[in-house]
């Protein structure tokens, strides 16, 4: 018999598949950070899988049938040559050094370039043998995933949908490398960074599921609609062809949004908005080119040190930072220093002590970094470095008031001195900007506004702190409402603070990505909108048919109201 369980969805897209009760995680990846003292041992995987798939290969010439066409022995002669060329592995070696990077990346990025060779090469025929290089890749990279460095058991979670008490933002990066098909949660609210992480996945999501892991059988096939946060246990028949439709009409709608992809974000009336990503990894940067060859807004590196559940040192946090700047081919890199504390935590604490009551008011973001300037220094030096290669910014989650400014420009000038006693190449003038996410700081948007070169609102913790709600609390989930009128004076002074002095605002908060905000933002006066990469299309759809002129007036009625129920009645008119 079904059984019909309510959440919170926090993700949208339907997700059918088999349920799996979550015991732990696994650590298996595609791309991760290779600290420099373990290169050695990468660059042997390499040449371990090289040598296996050669070994694959001389197995199958030595099966061939003697009467086999020669143009087949030729072509696995080809790829037996070029497996067995030293050049193929020390490119893929030399990669793994530049970039801190794992075995299946480097060989991703040396494959690629190969390609490009072959690409530009004018004999046809030639061209066409781009396509040994991608097999010959394929099978190196079938021959390392065979053998994982991970010692954790091998969970098959491809394409299960993961039911589980809670889940931390490590438990979701390490569960997305195994191609799950959705989350259920029993606790958690939209705005935790796990639903944040889930979302900038793609993978449909609920929250707030209570007794999931008792009603949920394991195994059981199940249906998440991540938009109304319905689960379906052991659906019928009906049910079924319901949820298949919708999952295709699902697809059909990216279809016709995928038409803007590389296209301009302009108002009806010619008015150019910037529209950039919220990345958390320097990974998913490869699937915001499915979307868009836009910038990044905002760059979460605390990930890394998740991810890595320890701190992590200045040089590999360079190499990350630089195989992102890479990866986006000259787009602008907005990188934000850690924001440690709450629900994104790392075993090797920075700020050792008893648990805080209220972590999310405590030791957090840039507090902590403030408290351990040493390993704030390393993160400042290894973003100045970076910012040497290309367009980077640095943004300072957090900031509460312009005493914290003051610490964190002397910092930044220890860093500089640092770095030029080490005679090392970096950018001396990165431009630096804060997130505007606390009330305080939204209210000194116009002083932050002189001394900063950019600001950045985070509606998340922006409206956690003004209206006292924890963000990943399912209880009081009810309360938080991005149209309480006053976030939206929050927001609204601090766009306007950055139009007085000539900062660029953008707002990178979750709001940003949700299609419901988008004219009463734009209409607000907001140029800037950093979102989630599966967002962006159909929020650039809404900007491309929305005339800014007419909002504004439509807009200026809505701020001026103090009632909550008529604000959203009013968003309602300006979408319908
Ligand atoms: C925010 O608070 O809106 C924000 C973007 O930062 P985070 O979600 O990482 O706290
Ligand atoms: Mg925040």
């Amino acid at each position: 018999m079904s059984i019909i369980l309510n959440g919170i969805g926090v993700s949208r897209g339907i997700a059918i598949g088999n349920a799996y009760i979550y015991v732990r995680a696994t650590t298996e990846a595609t791309e991760y950070n290779v600290p420099a003292k373990y290169h050695r041992k990468e660059i042997e995987r390499l040449q371990q899988a090289v040598h296996d798939a050669s070994e694959q290969l001389h197995e199958i010439k030595n099966k061939i049938a003697a009467d086999t066409p020669e143009d087949i022995l030729v072509f696995i002669d080809s790829h037996l040559l070029m497996m067995e060329d030293p050049a193929f592995d020390d490119g893929a070696a030399a990669i793994i050094r530049e970039f801190s990077c794992n075995a299946e990346w480097a060989l991703q990025v040396q494959c690629e370039r190969l390609v490009q060779v072959f690409d530009e090469m004018e004999d046809s025929y030639l061209r066409t043998r781009k396509d040994d290089v991608i097999h010959v890749v394929q099978r190196i990279q079938h021959c390392l995933a065979k053998k994982p460095e991970s010692k954790a058991e091998p969970v098959k979670l491809k394409g299960r949908i993961i039911i589980s008490d809670d889940l931390t933002p490590a438990d979701t990066l390490m569960m997305q490398h195994q191609k799950v098909a959705g989350f259920v949660t029993e606790f958690g609210g939209p705005l935790s960074h796990t639903a944040i992480l889930a979302r900038n996945l793609g993978i449909p999501a609920i929250v707030g599921v209570h007794n999931a892991r008792q009603l949920i059988h394991p195994t059981e096939q199940i249906i998440i609609d991540g938009h109304y946060g319905v689960v379906i246990g052991e659906p019928d028949a009906r049910s079924l062809k319901h949820y298949r439709k919708l999952r295709q009409s699902n697809v059909e709608r990216q279809q016709r949004l995928n038409q803007l992809i590389n296209k301009p974000a302009i108002t009806k009336d010619g008015v150019h908005i910037l529209l950039q990503a919220n990345i958390d990894r320097p990974e998913d940067i490869r699937k915001l080119k499915q979307f868009d060859n836009t910038g990044v807004g905002l760059y979460r590196t605390e990930m890394l040190f998740m991810e890595n559940n320890q701190l992590v040192d200045e040089e590999t946090q360079f190499k990350t930072y630089k195989r992102a700047l890479f990866r986006l081919k000259g787009k602008p890199l907005t990188i934000r220093t850690l924001d440690l504390g709450a629900d994104k935590e790392i075993q090797e604490s920075l700020g050792q002590g008893p648990m805080a009551h209220n972590p999310a008011m405590g030791l957090r973001a840039i507090r902590r970094c403030l408290k351990e300037p040493e390993i704030f220094i390393h993160q400042l030096c290894a973003i100045m470095r970076v910012a040497a290669y290309g367009d980077v910014k640095m943004m300072i989650p957090m900031m509460t008031s312009i005493h914290e400014l003051e610490q964190v420009s002397v910092l930044l000038e220890h860093a500089r001195d640092e770095l030029r006693q080490r005679k090392v190449r970096f950018n001396d003038k990165i431009e630096i900007g804060a997130m505007i996410e606390v009330p305080a700081a939204a209210l000194s948007a116009d002083i932050f506004a002189h001394r900063l070169d950019f600001l950045s609102i985070g509606t998340n913790d922006l409206i956690q702190y003004t209206l006292a709600i924890d963000r990943i609390d399912d209880e009081v989930n009810y309360l938080y409402n991005p149209l309480h009128p006053a976030v939206l004076q929050l927001v609204k002074i601090t766009i306007d603070a950055g139009k007085k002095a000539k900062v660029p605002v953008s707002l990178c908060g979750e709001m940003a990505s949700d299609p419901k905000y988008t004219r009463l933002l734009l209409g607000m006066g907001l140029d800037y909108f950093s979102v989630q990469a599966n967002a962006i299309l159909e929020i650039k759809h809404i900007i491309n048919n929305s005339n800014l002129g007419k909002l504004r007036t439509k807009v200026r009625k809505i701020m001026g109201s103090h009632d909550l129920y008529q604000i959203e009645s009013l968003v309602d008119k300006l979408n319908s």
